[in-house]
């Protein structure tokens, strides 16, 4: 029996807010808030890991990623087993990078940092039917010195359709693990995406109450207008 959107209740973990919030990261937290509350659902949202149902990590200058691992390194053993819970969660450019290689190694992927010119700009892809969302395409906006190069452990979130992604090279953009979601686009992510802010909402409640969950629809008009606006003006 599916469960009514108003007797819902999630708790949001928003890693290090202070430290790891570029390029508006917050949007993506203000969005998940909204779109729960506009269903009913009661959220909370916290810096702690313990008791979350889905984890938000952002994009952070090399100098903060710095200070946010030195406490993170204490947290891989909680994360991990977050994960393999299914505990959904959405990292943003600096915080996917900590969870991968050179740093936590949760994450298949390794990220180097050789100094070259910095991947700026917006960005379109095409999202892995492993998510079946409506628009298939996603938009961002990426900035960022690192590169990320994914291991077998991990598949593509998206195949870059204009902008750099992981690389510049091989058209990969962010990472799948388990019910983990790596990207480099920065807030606004989720308003401009808003069907993979209800995939990560839908997924994070289902875990939780082990439970089909059927979120009741949005008018998302002006949302879908945004998106398709970069979409015909950017990629194709
Ligand atoms: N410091 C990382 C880089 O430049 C991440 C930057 C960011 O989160 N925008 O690669």
């Amino acid at each position: 029996m599916k469960i009514e959107n108003c007797k819902l209740k999630i708790v949001v973990c928003w890693l290090y807010p202070e430290l790891m919030s570029t390029y508006g990261d917050r949007g993506n937290i203000i969005c998940l808030t909204k779109r729960c509350q506009w269903r009913g659902i009661d959220v909370t949202v916290q810096d702690k890991l313990a008791g979350a149902d889905l984890i938000f990590g952002g994009g952070a200058q090399d100098r903060q990623q710095e200070i946010v691992m030195r406490d993170l390194s204490g947290k891989k053993d909680q994360l991990q087993k977050m994960f393999d819970d299914g505990v959904p969660g959405l990292f943003v450019c600096g915080a996917p990078q900590l969870l991968g290689r050179p740093y936590l190694g949760i994450f298949d992927m390794e990220t180097s940092f050789p100094g070259g010119p910095r991947l700026i700009g917006n960005l379109v892809g095409e999202i892995s039917s492993h998510y079946n969302l409506e628009p298939r395409t996603f938009v961002g906006f990426e900035n960022h010195g690192g590169r990320t190069y994914l291991g077998p452990g991990v598949k593509p979130f998206a195949r870059v359709i204009k902008g750099f992604g992981n690389n510049g090279e091989d058209g990969t953009e962010g990472a799948v693990y388990k019910n983990c979601l790596a990207t480099y686009s920065h807030g606004p992510f989720l308003p401009k995406n808003p069907a993979v802010a209800d995939w990560l909402i839908k997924t994070a409640l289902e875990v939780k109450y082990r439970k089909e969950v059927e979120l009741k629809p949005l008018d998302d008009a002006l949302e879908h207008q945004a998106h398709d606006f970069i979409v015909k003006k950017y990629g194709h």
